[in-house]
């Protein structure tokens, strides 16, 4: 079913309206609790201008960080707020209350086109325990709903799909904000559909995260690339000898099984960078994968893989990466990750569409300053991987039907 978003609402039904906004401004912060990294805080802006522009009074709502149900100081929302109100040039009032009187004073109090930040959802042991009587008190903050949080759609919390399913019950509308709407279309709508050739890139640090997304995409998927770490649980799946590369051992007959099925579909790394340690990038080595010595680790792709891959990714016209291809932490390990974003780069620049899922992923290309040379990086890092494994999230499922106007 298709979702309601914001850029369904017309202005007029913007205007003077207390809009609660939940974002997802779980951000890092520094010892003097400054914002470290504010991706998070710019990643909402397009909803929150939207809603400026429009004239309506804007309450935002978010977790940050595990303060388990109580108050912890230091993981305050006062930061996010501060720095909101360095990036845009409205009004932004904060209030160290989430549903309180103080709250309910401040949301009164705010004027047509302004902000106001209310204090971690999560401060409140309700959020996390989605308790109605919370999901109800958030819901009468605001005369509409609008879901900004991707990053925290597969959770069922009041703040995610408590609240909008008490303001569906009341009769008014919850809708899914431009990040949240952009992520959709992408995750759901290109990848539930996707153009053919579609490749997936799949690495990153365990199998065991991962397998269902394979699973999902198997079917779909054209090829399925496989790097980083989890290629070594295959190699001994083939029984390619893995020196002391991490392996999953007890995901071998998995692996093993996955294989015999998959046909031509899954494509491992022809060679591997090698070391006898993460910490001596010195001694490392390109070999095949038949020759990993017994005393060294793969920690990277080779460059016959990355030029194998890359062939693969730039003839696709739908690809989706998630996961880096190798430690790319460290420089001596980094290439893999390095030649996989570049290919992602020329294929966009093909026309394809390329979507990175991930944490880690998003940093690399970040990283590498390639984070606006792809069609979609997504926010959502476990959430992503639930959406794409086709598993529907609370926070997603909760919302407003198209047929609801
Ligand atoms: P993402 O956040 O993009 O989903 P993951 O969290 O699954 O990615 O994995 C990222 C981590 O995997 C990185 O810290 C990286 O160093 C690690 N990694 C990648 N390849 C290897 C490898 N061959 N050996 C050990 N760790 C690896
Ligand atoms: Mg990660």
């Amino acid at each position: 079913m298709e979702k309601l978003t914001l850029a369904d609402i017309p202005d007029d039904d913007l205007t003077g309206k207390r809009v609660l906004v939940r974002v997802d401004f779980n951000v890092p912060l520094d010892s003097q609790e400054r914002v470290a990294d504010d991706t998070r805080i710019r990643a909402s802006l397009p909803t929150l201008r939207r809603l400026a522009t429009a004239g309506a009074r804007t309450i935002i709502i978010s977790h940050l960080g595990r303060p388990r149900g109580k108050r912890v100081p230091e993981m305050s929302l006062r930061p996010a707020a501060r720095r909101l109100a360095e990036l845009v040039d409205v009004p932004v009032h904060f209030v160290g209350e989430t549903v309180g009187k103080q709250a309910i004073i401040a949301t009164r109090a705010l004027a047509a086109g302004e902000f106001l930040v209310l204090e971690n959802t999560r401060f409140l042991p309700g959020d996390e325990q989605n308790d109605e009587g919370l999901a109800e008190d958030l819901a009468g903050l605001g005369d509409l709903f609008v879901n900004d949080a991707f990053g925290a759609a597969h959770r069922a919390h009041a703040s995610t799909s408590g609240v909008a399913a008490a303001m569906k019950a009341r009769g008014d509308l919850a809708v899914a904000g431009e990040l949240m709407r952009r992520e959709l279309e992408y995750l759901g709508r290109t990848l539930g559909n996707p153009q053919h050739p579609f490749v997936a890139i799949l690495g990153g640090a365990k199998i065991s995260g991962k397998i269902d997304v394979i699973e999902s995409l198997l079917p779909r998927a054209d090829r399925i690339l496989v790097g980083g770490a989890m290629a070594n649980t295959f190699f001994a799946a083939r029984d390619l000898p893995t020196g002391t590369s991490l392996v999953e051992e007890d995901r071998i007959p998995m692996a093993r099984e996955l294989l015999a099925r998959a046909g031509d579909t899954v494509i491992l790394p022809l060679d591997v960078v090698v070391a006898p340690a993460l910490d001596e990038p010195e001694s490392s080595r390109t070999v095949d994968i038949d020759s990993i010595p017994t005393d060294m680790m793969a920690l990277d792709i080779g460059p016959k893989t990355v030029d194998a891959f890359t062939a693969e990714i730039v003839a696709a016209m739908t690809v989706l990466w998630n996961g880096p291809m190798g430690v790319f932490e460290v420089r001596e390990f980094s290439d893999g990750t390095r030649g996989v974003a570049r290919a992602l780069v020329e294929a966009t620049r093909a026309g394809a569409t390329t979507i990175v899922g991930g944490g880690d992923s998003a940093a690399a290309l970040t990283d590498l300053d390639l984070h606006d040379d792809v069609s979609h990086v997504s926010t959502g890092g476990g959430a992503s991987l639930e959406f794409i494994e086709g598993k529907g999230l609370p926070g997603v499922e909760s919302l407003s039907d198209r047929g609801d106007i």
